[in-house]
């Protein structure tokens, strides 16, 4: 068994990852240990080694997105599908842990609004044991009420790596949209948050699926997915924005827009463009961004409009995001644009701060 696991640690702010060894600690009841296969690089995790994150304390082993090879368990553990996990099978797994007992688990269902939720890489600092909490690391110790997908082995494992976060947090969007078939969707950002609403509006009947974004490569991959009007901001004016999206809805504007840029005026925008008693729902926002100004009779009474705000995800959206992907595979093999070793994970924080990447994994058993 590995006594001994190497993982790059958040020690100051805006600093380099430092590599650290941490002693593999002995499994507890119910506990199961990955071999992290890979861990994805998340735009929040840029934010939270810029120090932007309040939920974060130094040092820390950052990296919510993972996943791996069970190398060990201790007793019995089936994955939520009901198949009994074993040693060496391959698996994805839920990123948050929730109480399981508070109001928002036990009586609203909502386990995503836990107060006591947590997050490997996130709320997590490797100052006391366990220490290997983060998936930038060769291995982690997974809580025993971590819920687990066993993964078939044929399966590009790695390719699943977003799943249980833009993933996720986009089927988490489309569960509240209220989205009918034969909807038109927004999409305003074209990260692979937004990548994702376009997979998932094409899924789930969408008959228009138009996408703003900025960057022109991620655009055109927004269209592998299902996009059939692409609308770049650098190029169109807002006004001739408004009047693509007008000319494809009769005049009406959007069913139901999805904000997944996290950017104030995109927010503004997409509310402009919904049409009257349409829905906006916002999952961009995972860091204060700034305010707009809103009109409250044109904007929102009057137009009886539902805005509807998206806060992480539970569960059944690491489901619904990970039966999306297996369904397309050879599209989302597409949304990894850059691997690197473990060691070079501060070279993945930069590409995916520039945005040279869309989505960038780290292999720490390369
Ligand atoms: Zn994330
Ligand atoms: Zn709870």
């Amino acid at each position: 068994m590995e006594t001994k696991a190497r993982a790059m640690v958040l020690e100051k702010f805006n600093e380099p990852l430092v590599m650290r060894t941490f002693p593999v600690p002995r499994l507890k009841e119910g506990e199961v240990l990955v071999k992290i296969e890979a861990a994805g690089v998340c735009g929040s995790d840029v934010h939270m080694w810029e120090g932007r994150d309040p939920r974060i304390r130094l040092p820390m082993i950052l990296g919510h997105e993972g996943v791996g090879e069970i190398v060990e368990m201790r007793g019995e553990k089936k994955d939520v599908y009901g198949t009994l996990l074993k040693v060496r099978d391959k698996v994805l797994w839920n990123r948050g842990i929730t109480c399981g007992q508070c109001y928002f688990c036990k009586v609203k269902m909502e386990p995503s609004l836990c107060p006591y939720r947590w997050v490997y890489g996130i709320h997590t600092t490797c100052a006391e044991p366990p220490y290997l909490t983060g998936n930038y690391a060769e291995y982690l110790p997974l809580v025993g009420k971590t819920d687990f997908f066993r993964i078939e082995p044929k399966v590009d494992l790695q390719v699943l790596v977003p799943a249980s976060c833009s993933g996720a947090t986009a089927a988490h969007a489309f569960d509240l949209s209220r989205m009918e078939s034969g909807d038109s969707v927004l999409v305003q950002g074209v990260g692979p948050l937004g990548i994702f609403a376009v997979a998932f509006a094409k899924s789930f009947g969408a008959s228009q699926i138009i996408v703003i974004g900025g960057t022109e490569e991620r655009l055109n991959m927004c269209k592998t997915f299902g996009a059939t009007l692409i609308l770049n901001r650098h190029k169109l004016s807002k006004k001739e924005r408004e009047e693509a999206v007008m000319e494809v809805t009769h005049g009406r504007g959007i069913d139901v827009a999805f904000e997944m840029a996290g950017e104030p005026d995109a927010m503004k925008e997409s509310i402009s463009l919904t049409r009257t008693g349409g829905a906006c729902v916002s999952a961009g926002f995972a860091e204060p961004r700034g305010t707009i100004e809103l009109d409250c009779f044109h904007d929102i009474g009057r137009k009886n409009l539902r805005l509807q705000g998206v806060w992480v995800s539970e569960v059944r959206h690491t489901h619904m995001a990970l039966q999306l992907m297996l369904s397309r595979m050879e599209d989302f093999k597409k949304l990894i644009t850059h691997r690197f070793p473990l060691s070079r994970a501060n070279d993945a924080i930069q590409v995916m701060k520039t945005r040279e990447a869309v989505k960038a994994a780290l292999l720490p058993h390369p």
